[in-house]
């Protein structure tokens, strides 16, 4: 096979992986990380995060987990230094171009139109066939320096969960603008590194915005910081289903729900007429699950009418699921973390208005524990107009992981045949 010139774009979980798979073929592909460290989301996540898979099923199918790591769900070091110790093993380390930022990137040699029309990349079905056309990333370095690289074949491994923050819209003066406090998002407050992060929460009144991961995370260190006498904040639009571990009842939901079983317990974009009958077929085994593990999920939200209004299954396949950071129900009854639910909320002087409140929740630091947009992040990466627009599905898509990416897979990902 003639060697063709590969660039990935990213050196988090799925570069590595590209990468390694990559080395294997005979390719020697360029990885083009932002970052100066390795890791994705894992290089810089507070050190209050662990994993939420269990760990055997966050593994590397050719390499396991060191025997010193024992934990069910390691911690975000024990990520970081496991994809480290890959990387190494591998020698994917030696290809990673770190402080290079891919600005954006180009197919030329071929028109638009003719790319529409290929049933396959390179137009031939074959990831390393005769592509008549090739990639020029514009890449910048830590210093600001641009250069142009090019490749037959990019793989793009920028992640979902990182990068550009979700950040809410205000009316004029209801926003972060209106208010005398700090506001940030958890992706700063994780880059800030724990001794920052904590010097500024510590004795302070914080508000947390979400209820998912990044935010139970943030608001778990906040509480442990400064205890009953500065209580976390949390406003709440959605209630969600945050779990202790994958056992119901003693049953591990997980042979159910995280299993290529249950892939057809879903219905996907671009199913054909089998699987999509399937999947109504076996509605209510997805029913039955559900209504299983959520009357022992909800035993502890109950207490604090946190019960999601979705079913668990649902949250389960968008991935809109927690695990439940230690000791949070006993933070919500000691009082260091307050729940507050509103559906809308905006910013004023003193801190953050909620509905149905006559005076706001007082506030030194609002953090934005409101996500990413993994979308737009995609298509940003694009110079051309028709490539963003195939780069993402459709905003309802019912999986917003990676069949989000369905396109993107099959043109970059499928097809190199990893
Ligand atoms: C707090 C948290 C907990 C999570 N827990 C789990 C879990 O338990 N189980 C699970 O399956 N998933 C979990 N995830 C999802 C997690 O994102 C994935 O598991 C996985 O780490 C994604 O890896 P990735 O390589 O696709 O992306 P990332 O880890 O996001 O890595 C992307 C890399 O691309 C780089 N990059 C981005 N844009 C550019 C650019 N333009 N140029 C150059 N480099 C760029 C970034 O710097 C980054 O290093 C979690 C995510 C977070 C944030």
């Amino acid at each position: 096979m003639e060697k063709k010139r590969v660039a990935i774009v990213g050196a988090g979980v799925s570069g590595l992986a590209a990468c390694k798979h990559l080395l294997e073929r005979g390719c020697t592909p360029a990885v083009f990380e932002a970052d100066t460290l390795l890791g994705g989301v894992w290089a810089r996540a507070p050190d209050c995060t662990s994993l939420q898979s269990e760990r055997p099923m966050y593994q590397y199918s050719d390499f396991p987990w060191p025997d010193s790591v024992t934990e069910v769900f390691p911690s975000r070091r024990q990520v970081a230094d496991y994809l480290k110790a890959y990387a190494r093993h591998f020698g994917v380390l030696d290809c990673v171009r770190f402080g290079h930022r891919v600005l954006g990137m180009e197919y030329v040699g071929v028109g638009e139109g003719e790319v529409a029309a290929w049933e396959e990349w390179a137009g031939c079905g074959d990831a390393f066939g005769d592509g008549v056309g090739e990639w020029r990333l514009t890449v910048a370095d830590a210093d600001d320096h641009v250069e142009t690289h090019v490749a037959d074949f990019v793989v793009i491994c920028i992640g979902r969960f990182s990068g550009v923050p979700n950040i809410p819209t205000f009316p004029p003066g209801k926003g972060p603008e209106a208010f005398d406090g700090q506001v940030i998002h958890t992706m700063d407050y994780s880059k800030m590194g724990t001794k920052k992060a904590s010097e500024m929460l510590k004795g302070k009144r914080v508000t947390v915005i979400g209820y998912l991961k990044s935010a139970l995370d943030v608001a778990a260190e906040c509480a442990e910081l400064n205890g009953t006498q500065h209580p976390c904040t949390m406003v709440v639009r959605t209630k969600h289903w945050i779990i202790p571990g994958y056992y119901a009842w003693g049953f591990p939901i997980s042979n159910l729900c995280l299993n290529r079983f249950s892939e057809f317990l879903i219905h996907k974009p671009g199913e054909g007429f089998l699987l999509s009958l399937l999947a109504t077929i076996l509605t209510p085994l997805r029913w039955l699950f559900s209504k299983f593990a959520e009357s022992y999920y909800s035993i502890p939200m109950r207490k604090h009418a946190m019960v999601p209004d979705h079913s668990l299954f649902e949250a389960l396949a968008t991935c809109l699921i927690a695990i439940t950071p230690k000791d949070h129900y006993k933070r919500l009854d000691e009082g260091s973390i307050v729940i507050k639910k509103s559906k809308t909320f905006s910013f004023c002087k003193e801190g953050v208005l909620v509905e149905g409140a006559s005076s706001p929740i007082k506030s030194d630091v609002v953090i934005f524990g409101t996500g990413f947009r993994g979308d737009q992040k995609i298509k940003d990466m694009f110079v051309s107009e028709y490539f963003q627009s195939i780069a993402v599905g459709p905003a309802s898509s019912t999986v917003p992981l990676y069949r989000l990416f369905h396109y993107i897979s099959f043109l970059y990902i499928a097809s190199l045949q990893l």
